[in-house]
């Protein structure tokens, strides 16, 4: 049988996607990404060797909230290293992305750096380094996208009005010594990094590292030594997509990393970076469409790394 070109590849899982529009439900907590409608779909992949194909609404922005937790903890990783792991672990935690529930029972140290208490604790670092973190952490992302990306206020501004929850986990964990700065100021700087506004080329183009050895094709720099990118791909493939990670790595096989904006980035070591966008989102916070594109995409071109 005839091999198929990558877009042949995308205009296949166009049409294979289409019956799971309407299966799931855009993010309301975070009220002003209740309003993206859900029948958008944009697809991007870019290859190691340098392709570049995209389909749909590829180059449509959208809120990409907790993909930025793979920028800030490269950042992190870069400015302090193996202490990072003094903050948070390297264990997929079984409960919601937003749960207390572990946290208290483990003193204050998150799972990962993936849920909402673990990139907690890393804004906490980060804070160390600038009184900004989320301007490093888009400044990072739009270097790795080769195009300036912005924060979007309305989406940080609609989260911090509404984040109960991430207020908690700040507290228990300043309470218990994890974070070291006033919550509110680590919960404020976390919604900004959050309302980050990136494409699905962006983020195909920005996660390319990870694909390559830890070497930007795209920035023509080495961002993060070969051992340490494999240890995030690792974190990626087992802490990426919360509580329904195994169930992830069952149909689609790739380290990847889900956001509640309905963007889905995957990983395939040597190759390529495949990013997804579709806003409806399952009862775990992760595109329904997504994930759907990404299972077809890895079957259709026997991609999986498992
Ligand atoms: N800003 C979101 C929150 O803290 C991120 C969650 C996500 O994208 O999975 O709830």
């Amino acid at each position: 049988m005839k091999e198929l070109s990558i877009a042949e590849v995308l205009a296949e899982v166009a049409v294979l996607v289409k019956p799971h529009f309407g299966k799931g439900r855009t993010a309301d907590y975070i009220p002003s990404l209740a309003s993206v409608p859900g029948t958008k779909f944009g697809m991007a992949v870019r290859t190691v060797a340098g392709e570049e194909h995209v389909i749909g609404d590829a180059d449509e922005g959208f809120s990409v909230q907790s993909i930025t937790k793979v920028f800030a903890l490269g950042l992190a990783l870069n400015r302090i290293g193996d202490e990072v792991w003094t903050r948070v672990g390297k264990e997929p935690s079984g409960t919601p992305f937003n749960h207390l529930s572990l946290l208290e029972a483990e003193k204050g140290v998150p799972r990962n750096p993936f849920i909402n208490a673990g990139a907690l604790a890393i804004t906490d670092v980060l804070l160390d380094v600038s009184p900004d973190p989320a301007g490093l952490v888009r400044d990072f992302a739009g270097f790795l996208a080769d195009e300036p990306v912005e924060i979007d206020a309305t989406v940080a501004a609609s989260e911090l009005a509404n984040a109960w929850q991430n207020r908690a986990i700040a507290s228990l964990m300043r309470g218990q010594g994890t974070i070291t700065h006033e919550p509110e100021a680590v919960v404020a700087a976390y919604c900004r990094q959050c309302a980050l506004t990136m494409s699905c080329r962006q983020l195909a183009r920005a996660f390319l590292p990870l694909a390559a050895g830890g070497f930007s094709p795209v920035a023509q720099e080495t961002i993060f030594h070969e051992r340490l990118t494999r240890r995030l791909n690792a974190l990626l493939l087992t802490c990426g997509i919360y509580d329904s990670v195994g169930n992830f790595a069952y149909r689609v096989g790739l380290p990847s990393k889900s956001g509640v904006g309905g963007g889905i980035v995957a990983v395939i070591p040597g190759k390529a970076t495949v990013a997804v966008w579709s806003p409806e989102l399952d009862r775990f916070g992760t595109s329904v469409v997504g994930t759907a594109a990404l299972e077809a995409f890895s079957q259709i071109t026997n991609c999986s790394v498992l």
